[in-house]
């Protein structure tokens, strides 16, 4: 049985309900985050709640609750669900706010509303072998989502349909491309290597600031590799050696086939290699309690 936590009660999933008068349901008007936990240990926790604080200032909504009860809640949830994790007992936490339920529906904040605070855990599996072995296959398509992709926000219908046009071409994911431009992911951060470069696009109100994003510079540039935060024409990602999509859940994914066509030579890449090697030592000191 799954424990969540909802408004301040831990109790079983089966059990948690919220108004249909929520704005969360009613409008979309919330914000979310997904946390990975290695061995029990939260990952990049003050990175995620950053973020948390971010959207929640980018939909005008106060913080419900401080650093330390949030860390309180989500390791008390991490630790209910123990016992459905595994041995290795790694999970995903999800958390969610949304702006509370009021008595009429009406677009415009409601006055003196208490925010909806909902956090589960789900096991959390290593990324399919399939993709990390042989590679994933990747579609583009036309970012048709909002100016404000910066915010963590729940509303993701356009997300889903991207997300679903791709896997109906056999695709793990669409990458999105807005103005010729590389943006991200339906749901991952984008990376090209090209000539022995690691590239990513800048951060922009155009896409989220992935965590797993920052880690990855961040241990690209400890290795010395040749990092750039710069804008990525479309015709760049098509001549690229390798294609990297990052997220939480994914990690590094590499991508070998773009649109049908084979990424560089069609194998897993060698500066891949080298970051997924320094990723999973990274999530091995999480594990041991070493890192954060
Ligand atoms: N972009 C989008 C649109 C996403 O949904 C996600 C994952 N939630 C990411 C990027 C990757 O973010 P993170 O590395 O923090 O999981």
């Amino acid at each position: 049985m799954t424990t969540v936590y909802l408004n301040g009660t831990f109790l079983p999933v089966e059990n948690a309900c919220i108004s249909v008068m929520d704005r969360g349901f009613l409008f979309g008007d919330g914000v979310y985050e997904v946390i990975p936990a290695y061995g029990g240990n939260l990952f990049r926790l003050h990175e995620h709640l950053n973020r948390l604080k971010n959207s929640l200032d980018g939909i005008r909504l106060a913080n419900p609750l401080s650093d330390s009860e949030w860390e309180t809640i989500l390791n008390e949830v991490l630790e209910s669900n123990r016992p459905l994790a595994g041995t290795n007992n790694d999970q995903s936490v999800y958390l969610q706010v949304t702006r509370g339920s009021a008595e009429k529906r009406d677009h415009s904040f409601p006055e003196a509303v208490r925010p909806t605070v909902f956090v589960m855990s789900a096991p959390l599996p290593d990324p399919d072998p399939a993709l990390t072995d042989c590679g994933a296959a990747a579609v583009t398509l036309d970012d048709t989502r909002w100016q404000h992709c910066n915010i963590k926000a729940v509303t993701l219908l356009p997300n889903v349909l991207l997300r679903q046009q791709a896997k109906d071409q056999n695709a793990a994911e669409a990458i999105l491309i807005r103005d010729h431009r590389v943006i991200e992911g339906s749901a991952s951060n984008v990376f090209v290597i090209k000539d022995g470069n690691v590239l990513t696009p800048p951060k922009s109100q155009q896409m989220l600031p992935g965590i797993t994003r920052d880690l990855v510079l961040k241990l690209a540039r400890q290795a010395e590799l040749p990092c750039k935060e710069t804008d990525i024409e479309e015709a760049l990602l098509r001549t690229a050696d390798e294609i990297w999509l990052t997220s939480s859940t994914r990690e590094v994914m590499p991508v070998t086939r773009l649109d049908g066509n084979r990424v560089g030579d069609g194998s897993l890449g060698p500066v891949w290699k080298t970051i997924i090697a320094l990723y999973r030592d990274y999530k091995a000191a999480v594990r041991q309690g070493k890192a954060q």
